[in-house]
């Protein structure tokens, strides 16, 4: 079974004649220990689609199943363990909270699970990410990109089954972009998660195993990397 699915996925926004068909009969499924990047267009429901696999959003109708289980039929305080234990997010926008320091933000969900901090683990990914001497400062004294990378470790300290990560190098300069990347990749081929990601760059696409494309909340294109064997 993939490691999380969406199965005839629709999201409508609003009612009536203003009513948004944002995702409009998605059905795709992501392989455990793949990297895929989702591209299309603005507004063609690609954060629509990571929010509602990722248990954040709920759809309108369809399903989606992590490692088959129906997140549509679970109730609020299974969705929210869910979204703790197995799931990692990296917003578009951080979330990052400022009253704390970058190293309280990044084992946060280790701390609200009740887990303890695995700390050549944690190393490993604030050094591969070029972070490990700003753990000490607040979000507001840190540039963007370190924020971004901030909150990139936050979900992939606690090593969840699935990441999701929403434009992860969308202010980064190409060589901070090359290391997120890189750690990506190093997250699926050492540590067997599976990466979604939402990018517009095709030099970021390229790192992945699979491009999904979306067109209007539809499934419009599928390239596989033939070697790698993305499954559909
Ligand atoms: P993308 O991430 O590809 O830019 P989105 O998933 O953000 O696309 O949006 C898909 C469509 O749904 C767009 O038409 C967008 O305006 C609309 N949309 C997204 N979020 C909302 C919302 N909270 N309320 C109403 N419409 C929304
Ligand atoms: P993206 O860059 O992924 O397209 P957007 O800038 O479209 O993101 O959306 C940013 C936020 O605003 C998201 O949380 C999205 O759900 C929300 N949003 C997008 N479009 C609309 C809309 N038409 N009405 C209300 N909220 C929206």
């Amino acid at each position: 079974t993939a490691a999380v699915a969406a199965v005839d996925l629709v999201k409508v926004y609003g009612r009536g004649a203003t009513a948004v068909r944002a995702l409009d009969g998605v059905t795709v499924g992501f392989r455990r220990a793949a990297f895929t990047a989702i591209m299309g267009p603005s507004g063609s429901g690609k954060s629509t689609l990571m929010h509602c696999l990722a248990g954040l959003d709920t759809a309108t109708s369809g399903q989606v199943l992590l490692g088959g289980t129906d997140l549509g039929r679970q109730s609020d305080r299974v969705l929210t363990r869910v979204r703790r234990e197995r799931i990692g997010f990296v917003f578009q926008s951080f979330n990052l909270l400022p009253q704390l320091t970058a190293a309280q933000n990044v084992t946060l969900p280790l701390d609200l699970a009740g887990r303890g901090v695995d700390r050549e683990f944690l190393d490993h990914v604030v050094d591969a990410l070029g972070i490990g001497d700003r753990l000490a400062h607040r979000p507001s004294e840190l540039s963007g990109g370190q924020q971004q990378r901030a909150a990139l470790a936050r979900a992939l300290v606690s090593r969840p089954e699935v990441v999701f990560a929403d434009e992860p190098t969308g202010n980064l300069d190409s060589r901070a972009g090359a290391e997120v990347l890189g750690l990506l990749r190093d997250c699926v081929r050492t540590l067997g998660q599976t990466v979604v990601m939402v990018t517009h760059d095709p030099v970021a696409a390229a790192y992945a195993d699979r491009v999904v494309l979306l067109a209007d909340g539809r499934v419009a294109g599928d390239l596989a990397e033939p070697d790698r064997g993305a499954v559909t």
